[in-house]
C-alpha cells in the first residue's frame, strides 16, 4: 500500500474549521499561534493549491491538506505558487501530451509576471545568454523561462512543513512544527535532468529506508515521497507539474547529512565569461531506466 502514514487515501485531510478554537492552533509554517484570544488574522489554506496544478486535476477524491495557516503566510505561499505553477507548467512535457494543458499553460504564462523581469511576463521571459571566449567569439545560448530559484526552496519548505506535521502528529491541536532551519534542500532538477548520476545516487541510497508519505495526486501533477533512516534525518521529494523534481532532507540535529556528502561529480564545463561572472555548463541526462525515486511503501503498523 502507498499513501500517507495513519491516514486514508484518495481524500482531503482537514484540520481547518470555521472556529478558531476547532481548527489547528499554531500556523504550521511559520509557528505563530492563531488562537481566539489573540488578533492574529488566519484563513483557510491547502497545501495543495488548485491553481497549482492543471484546472481540474485536483479533483475532492484527491489527497490533499486543508488548515488554519496565518493569512501572512499565506498570502506569501499563494505568490510563489502562482509563479512557480506558470513557469513549471509551460516548460513540461506535459503539454504535447494534451491540447488543454498546452493552452493552459500559455494562458498563465501570458498572464503571470515574472519576478525577476519587471514588467514582463513568463513568456516573454524567453532569454539569451551571450558567452565572451576572449576577445574574438561569442555564442548566444537562448534558454526557456527560468524559475526563481529561492521560490523553488521556498514552496518545497511549505510543502514539507505541512506534510511533516501531517504524520507526525498524534492531535491536531497540539501539532508538531518543523522549524525552517531543520530543512536541508538539497536541488532541484528539470525532467531534461531525472536521470543524472547525483539524483540516481541518493535514490539507491534511501531505497530501503522506511517510508512515511509517498503521494501521487491531481492526476499525477503533484507528488511526494518522505522517508527517514534511524541515524541519518529524513529525505524527501517533489515533482511538480511533472516537469521539476526537488530533493532535499530533514535533519534533526541541524547538521547536513550523510546521504547528500560524497555523492558523484556531474561534468560541469566552464563556458567562458559573461560580464565578470563564470557562465558553466553541463549536458543533462534524461530518465533513460526505471522511474525508482517515488517508490516506497507506507506501512502504518511497522512505522507505529
Ligand atoms: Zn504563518
Amino acid at each position: 500500500m502507498t499513501g500517507i502514514y495513519k491516514h486514508k487515501e484518495n481524500q482531503p485531510v482537514v484540520w481547518f474549521h470555521r472556529q478558531k478554537s476547532k481548527s489547528n492552533q499554531w500556523c504550521l509554517y511559520c509557528g505563530s499561534f492563531l488562537g481566539e484570544e489573540l488578533k492574529i488574522e488566519s484563513n483557510k489554506e491547502h497545501l495543495i493549491a488548485r491553481e497549482f496544478v492543471p484546472k481540474g486535476s485536483l479533483s475532492d477524491k484527491c489527497f490533499n491538506f486543508i488548515f488554519r495557516a496565518c493569512s501572512v503566510c499565506n498570502n506569501k505561499k499563494a505568490n510563489i505558487e502562482r509563479h512557480i505553477s506558470s513557469t513549471t507548467i509551460i516548460n513540461s512535457s506535459a503539454r504535447s501530451v494534451s491540447q488543454e494543458i498546452d493552452q493552459l499553460a500559455l494562458n498563465k504564462a501570458k498572464k503571470d509576471f515574472h519576478p525577476d523581469n519587471p514588467g514582463k511576463t513568463v513568456i516573454e521571459s524567453c532569454g539569451e545568454i551571450k558567452v565572451n571566449y576572449g576577445n574574438i567569439m561569442q555564442f548566444g545560448y537562448v534558454f526557456p523561462p527560468q524559475i526563481k530559484n529561492n521560490y523553488i526552496k521556498e514552496l518545497a519548505l511549505r510543502h514539507i512543513q505541512g506534510i511533516y506535521s501531517l504524520i507526525t502528529t498524534k492531535n491536531y491541536e497540539e501539532s508538531r512544527l518543523l522549524p525552517p532551519k531543520q530543512l536541508w534542500f538539497f536541488d532541484a532538477f528539470n525532467e531534461q535532468d531525472w536521470g543524472n548520476p547525483e539524483i540516481l545516487e541518493v535514490i539507491e541510497r534511501t531505497k530501503e529506508w522506511p517510508c512515511f508519505c509517498n503521494i501521487v495526486t491531481a492526476n499525477g501533477f503533484f507528488k511526494i515521497i518522505m522517508k527517514r533512516s534511524c541515524d541519518d534525518g529524513w529525505f524527501w521529494a517533489l515533482e511538480w507539474n511533472k516537469y521539476l523534481r526537488v530533493i532535499g532532507g530533514i535533519s534533526l540535529e541541524d547538521k547536513p547529512q550523510q546521504l547528500f556528502s560524497n555523492l558523484p561529480d556531474l561534468d560541469w564545463k566552464d563556458r567562458g565569461m559573461q560580464g565578470n561572472d563564470k557562465i558553466r555548463k553541463r549536458l543533462e541526462i534524461p530518465l533513460n531506466s526505471i522511474d525508482e525515486l517515488f517508490n516506497g511503501t507506507v506501512s502504518n503498523e511497522k512505522n507505529t
